[in-house]
């Protein structure tokens, strides 16, 4: 395995994926053989390891399932699905079976929240787990059938596109973007995508030729482009449907930003979860290759050198973070930096690096060829042109839409066939909740920001079960870099579990409000900014809601200090009164 790999520090993960594909684990023999290797100390590789969801210290069944555990999933049963394999495959949830045969866990999001319930066994997706394809699955085990022997529509994830818009109705042929770009011009076709007035897809909204003319006017070379393909955001599946369908389109917008960068590299940060379109996505790449648009000398023109590689995640939220991402790509644990400098004057081995997100360059690529005005002739003045949004939950047509900016929450909902709607999530669980009273409100930059999540509860819904789901998902997928995200998020599950158990009393809303503000303020990224974003937005929405929840006459902590501190006075062999947090107060 180890000679099979580049053997480089940057490419630990990889080497560390492939080293846990051969042993179910990451061994202490093959740490100590990757350690000496690149000569790098064997607790950093623990480290990177102990980071990553989807990298185990310690052996995992020859088949390893995971079950989707976000709020559509659970909608759709996913309890139900665990129970049943774990009786079925006699194996306990979060362990593995005696003989080593299973494993059985759930994981967050695995990017198919249109066709929950879903799971993975050894990465590979099981869309639509219905009681019989859970039976197939688990004799499919039993008899260890190797995976590749599985009946292939086990892994068919399907891409339903309910309505497409200005971008995926528009014809396309390879290298059509690149010979537009080149005959105009790559001064002018940046000029281009100024005009169109792009904003990031990945949420931020940044402005695509801002970033992309800065990383062009930087001195260090060499520059590197960045596909941000972690979409790990619950809910969101869009840029799964691009690159299975689409993915021409999108290396060929990254290819025109390498032409106007001026960049030889790029890379594409693919989402564990979906490691079932690498192979798909190497052999577009190829293809590419041989029809001169990537490569030397890209269609013939001298010195316009570059090509793609993809790289896999490793099940971490946080490296959807772009400063996190290339933390990731550098071999290291996905943990965001500190800014300024950005990516663009430092990003990817300290080089300037644009690093945009799948749709992003989708749509770069169709402004490439179509020019600005075409696009801001689309949407609102802030927020132009389309965008896709990956519908779930209480929907008759859950999949892909794509929307103008603009659409009201009121026409999404009538065209995906939603009915007696509570509320809806958009933009996942770092977005915003929104009432039933609030559907005229629209998707765009200015009102409802989102990468393209947009999850939608029926009345039937459980407000607090829906705002626990996405607090428990940050306070797991919290990197645990600073203190307010780590410790906040694991405060703000247990003060909410509280309130919702029924325990709750007035000073505990305040005390919950108190916190959320502690958290978004003080965190050290958007992770953080964004965590309390559940509570805050449902508390908004629906007060009555939560004070209807506030059984308890008396408050009474959730929290005991002095109890917490039992295990420092052990170790530190000391329990006198003293020691005692009461004695400390008197
Ligand atoms: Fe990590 Fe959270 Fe701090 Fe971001 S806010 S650096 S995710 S601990």
């Amino acid at each position: 395995v180890l000679e099979q790999a580049e053997f480089q520090p940057a490419r630990l993960l990889e080497i560390l994926r492939a080293v846990q594909a051969e042993f179910r684990h990451i061994p202490e023999s093959a740490i100590a053989l990757i350690a000496a290797g690149l000569q790098i100390p064997r607790t950093q590789i623990i480290a990177v390891a102990e980071f990553y969801s989807f990298l185990h210290l310690t052996p995992q069944g020859r088949y390893d399932l995971l079950i989707s555990d976000s709020i559509t999933d659970r909608m759709l049963g996913n309890q139900q699905v665990l129970d049943a394999l774990a009786a079925r495959l006699q194996v306990e949830v979060g362990g593995v079976r005696g003989d080593g045969l299973v494993s059985l866990n759930r994981t967050s999001c695995t990017g198919m929240c249109d066709q929950g319930p879903a799971g993975l066994v050894n990465g590979y997706p099981l869309p639509r787990l219905i009681p019989a394809k859970i039976a197939a699955v688990a004799e499919l085990i039993e008899k260890q059938v190797p995976l590749a022997d599985w009946p292939a529509e086990m892994f068919q994830v399907d891409e339903p596109i309910y309505r497409a818009d200005l971008l995926l109705k528009q014809p396309f042929s390879n290298g059509e973007a690149l010979q537009t770009a080149f005959a105009r011009g790559l001064a002018e076709t940046l000029a281009e995508v100024d005009l169109s007035h792009l904003r990031g897809r990945g949420g931020a909204g940044f402005k695509t030729a801002l970033k992309w003319r800065t990383c062009s006017q930087q001195t260090a070379t060499p520059r590197y482009v960045i596909c941000n393909a972690d979409e790990g955001e619950p809910g969101t599946f869009k840029d799964r449907m691009l690159l299975d369908l689409y993915a021409d389109q999108v290396f060929e917008g990254m290819t025109v930003c390498a032409a106007i960068i001026g960049s030889s590299h790029g890379l594409v940060y693919l989402r564990a979860e979906y490691l079932f379109l690498r192979d798909k996505l190497l052999a577009v790449l190829q293809a590419r290759r041989e029809q001169g648009l990537l490569g030397k000398a890209i269609l013939g023109r001298e010195g316009f050198d570059f090509d793609i590689e993809i790289r896999m995640g490793a099940g971490a939220y946080i490296c959807g973070e772009a400063s996190a991402q290339i933390e990731s790509l550098e071999g290291k644990p996905g943990i965001p930096r500190t800014k300024p400098p950005n990516s663009v004057v430092c990003g990817y081995q300290r080089k300037p690096t644009v690093v945009d997100n799948v749709e992003t360059f989708f749509a770069a690529t169709h402004i490439a060829i179509q020019g600005g005005q075409w696009f801001a002739d689309i949407g609102t003045p802030q927020s132009t042109g389309t965008k896709l949004l990956s519908i779930s939950g209480d929907c008759r047509r859950p999949g892909i839409y794509e929307y103008p900016f603009g659409t009201t929450v009121r026409q999404i909902l009538q065209d995906c066939g939603a009915d007696e709607v509570m509320g809806v999530q958009v933009g996942g669980p770092s977005g915003t909740f929104i009432s039933n009273r609030e559907l005229d409100r629209v998707v765009a930059f200015e009102d409802l920001s989102t990468a393209g999540s947009f999850m939608v509860f029926n009345r039937t819904r459980n407000l607090f079960a829906i705002a626990q789901n996405f607090i428990d998902f940050f306070a797991h997928e919290s990197c645990g870099f600073c203190t307010p995200c780590r410790v906040g998020t694991a405060l703000l599950r247990n003060q909410l579990a509280k309130i919702a158990d029924g325990h709750g009393a007035a000073e505990d809303l305040e005390q919950l409000s108190a916190l959320c503000e502690v958290v978004k303020n003080n965190s050290h990224c958007g992770l953080g900014e964004s965590a309390a974003n559940p509570i805050l937005t449902t508390l908004l929405s629906y007060p009555e809601l939560y004070l209807q929840q506030l059984k308890a006459k008396e408050f009474a902590p959730g929290f005991d200090l002095d109890a917490t501190l039992a295990a420092a006075r052990r170790l530190a062999q000391r329990d006198d009164a003293a020691a005692h947090l009461n004695q400390v107060e008197n």
